[in-house]
């Protein structure tokens, strides 16, 4: 039977973690009344910052991606970005655990733990240490794939693969607002044959669907569900 979400929180470590994972996904589910809550855990470009002529307000692009993606509530919190392995598990759980208390999900996202950016992997330990059975208002929590994230953990010989077991199907429009989201984050939408390229977001999604014999998906590995 169909399990109904109803209030969704999506946890990443970075602002755009929510849009390439899960931004089609989202879309559709707040096109169909989901209220929907972005917890993102840190708050600057850290050591992806080349330049420093990219972002200027990243908590603006957070907040900007969201609205196109019909998130209504958006938290952003300080940690440094790359550098959430010298925080204490304990204050990254609080965190996680105080969105679950304030804004009482049924379902959570957040990224997975098989991808190679330690910070994506203590943020989906946090999530799950929040949303855990047993306590709490979470029936189910999933978590989502970042292509040159998750895949590169992969190709790496991490002893931990994504594996997807829910396929959320698409319709166009859900596509085109998270590469509109994408592009909410300026340099993050890189050209081809970047997996962050417009042409990288969509090559995925038709590889997601094609693998269910539909257009267009989002793959998701269910951790649990209570139902
Ligand atoms: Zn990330």
């Amino acid at each position: 039977m169909h399990r109904k979400i109803r209030k969704l929180l999506v946890v990443g470590a970075h602002g755009d973690d929510e849009t390439l994972g899960a931004g089609g996904t989202v879309a559709r589910l707040a096109d169909e009344g989901v209220v929907v809550s972005l917890c993102i855990l840190t708050n600057d470009d850290g050591s992806r910052s080349v330049s420093g002529s990219g972002i200027v307000n990243r908590t603006a692009a957070i907040e900007l991606a969201a609205k196109t993606l019909g998130i209504e509530r958006v938290s952003v919190h300080e940690f440094g970005d790359n550098r959430l392995d010298t925080e204490r598990h304990l204050d990254l759980n609080r965190v996680v655990e105080q969105e679950v208390r304030e804004f009482e999900p049924d379902t959570v996202f957040a990224t997975s733990m098989c991808d190679l950016s330690t910070d994506h992997a203590l943020v989906s330990r946090a999530a799950r240490v929040a949303g855990r059975p047993g306590r709490g208002p979470v029936k189910e929590v999933r978590t989502f794939e970042i292509r040159s994230a998750t895949d590169v953990g992969e190709a790496s010989g991490l002893p931990n693969a994504f594996r997807p077991n829910y396929w959320q199907l698409l319709d166009e429009s859900h596509l085109d607002r998270k590469i509109d989201a994408l592009r909410a984050y300026g340099k993050e939408l890189e050209p081809w044959p970047s997996p962050r390229s417009e042409r990288g977001v969509r090559a995925l999604a038709e590889y997601r669907g094609s693998q269910v014999s539909a257009g267009l998906a989002e793959a998701f590995e269910i951790v649990r569900i209570v139902h």
